[in-house]
């Protein structure tokens, strides 16, 4: 199959061809057929199987062909890093099609503000926001969304998690009741169904290999404790030829007290986090897209939306809580159809996350082993040790304390 199976419009054929695509990814192959009927749709597809051209294509085909003025589609988001790039996705297949569209969201400052409602009032064809700062234009009056024929909920599943429901609904309050409603989801946990049902209109099902890592991404552990990953970590940054590393912690702390200890070891690196002003995290992001900035290290939230391309390592420093953030976090190398690799450290007391996580993939992750230098550093009692990583461990027994792995 190709795009021209589609029929788009000849001005959104050149944006697409435009951006590099020239086979539709497999979600793309299934949905967009569905959502050019005018069917509602409910798709279960993770961030980096092209999920966002599946939707974005058949509603910028639709309001090029039916060209009003006024807003005609409304893409819901859960961060604003994701609502900044399905913007520049936008922009990118609709460059030659002159449909105009705005990202909304908040945490910037009163000039921010002012351009989402200027933008607002100008009548531009998608809008892409956040729901919280979304409602704030729609309660003050700015903002009347009564012709939109096409809304997109775009991580439901992570919008949900976020605590989002309530401003869902009360956005769709406004909607007109009769439009196309597409709903995009990672997982389809029951809470997922119950919405579906509520906003919904008789919806087409369409699932791609749920849950499954992209097959480019080499999956490796490494059997650490905690004594021994940082040093670790430096190991693998020097020895290996990686130009672009995402570091994934599971809390706030870790993240700025790794940062502080790479830089020492006079790594570039930038810490992401939500202390830092909305300036500051897009200038990271622009500098790791650039390449300016070979590694960043953040929380789970830097593991929805952030959409770079040529990131060759992911390392997880510690095992997610959640299996569903193992495969948001090591998705973000190996996107659409390239190789990466993603490292994951697990400790003793992560053995059981890791089995949730290795039943979700179905698949026994590959084990690595400890490189020699390193199986000598000695593990700390909790007591005697005055960094973060102590705090979150116990003195091992059993395998952990020659920390020799079972299987290689
Ligand atoms: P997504 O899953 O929507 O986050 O997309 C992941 C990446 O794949 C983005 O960088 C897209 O620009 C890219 N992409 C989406 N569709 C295609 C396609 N058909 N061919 C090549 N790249 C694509």
């Amino acid at each position: 199959m190709t795009f021209q199976d589609f029929q788009f419009n000849e001005h959104l054929a050149e944006g697409i061809s435009s951006m590099g695509y020239t086979t539709p990814t497999p979600i793309q192959e299934m949905a967009i057929p569905i959502i050019l009927e005018g069917n509602d749709i409910i798709a279960c597809a993770q961030t980096g199987t092209g999920k966002t051209g599946a939707y974005l294509l058949p509603v910028l085909d639709f309001i090029s062909k039916n060209k009003k003025h006024h807003t005609s589609a409304l893409v819901l988001a859960p961060t604003r890093e994701l609502a900044q790039q399905i913007d520049q996705q936008v922009e990118g297949l609709a460059y030659f099609t002159g449909i105009s569209s705005i990202a909304v969201f908040g945490g910037g400052d009163g000039i921010a503000y002012e351009q989402q409602r200027r933008g607002i009032q100008n009548n531009v064809d998608i809008i892409i926001a956040t729901p919280g700062r979304l409602i704030a234009h729609l309660t003050s009056g700015v903002l009347k969304l009564n012709h939109l024929t096409h809304l997109i909920l775009d991580e439901a599943d992570r919008m949900l998690d976020m605590g989002f429901s309530d401003d869902i609904m009360k956005i769709i309050s406004y909607l007109p009741k009769t439009r196309q409603t597409l709903l995009f989801s990672a997982t389809m946990p029951g809470r997922i169904r119950t919405l579906a049902k509520t906003v919904l209109n008789n919806p087409k099902q369409v699932n791609i290999a749920i849950s499954q890592p992209a097959v480019g991404i080499d999956q490796q552990i490494y059997r650490a404790h905690n004594q021994q990953k940082t040093p670790l970590l430096l190991y693998l940054l020097k020895n290996g030829a990686y130009a672009s590393t995402i570091i994934f912690a599971s809390r706030k702390e870790i993240v700025k007290d790794l940062a502080r200890e790479l830089k020492a070891a006079k790594v570039n690196v930038s810490a992401f986090h939500s202390d830092l002003e909305q300036k500051e995290r897009e200038e990271i992001l622009l500098n790791f897209k650039n390449k300016q900035l070979p590694v960043i290290i953040g929380t789970d939230a830097l593991s929805r939306g952030i959409d770079v391309e040529g990131i060759d390592l992911v390392i997880n420093y510690d095992v997610p809580g959640d299996p569903e953030d193992y495969i948001h976090r090591i998705g973000r190398t190996a996107r659409a159809a390239t190789t990466g690799t993603a490292i994951t450290f697990v400790n003793h007391r992560d053995e059981r996350k890791l089995k949730s996580i290795e039943e979700l993939i179905s698949k026994p992750i590959r084990l690595i082993a400890i490189p020699d230098e390193l199986a000598h550093i000695e593990m700390v009692k909790q007591e005697q040790n005055k960094n973060h990583s102590a705090r979150r461990d116990r003195p091992s027994k059993g395998r952990w304390q020659n920390n020799k792995p079972k299987k290689q």
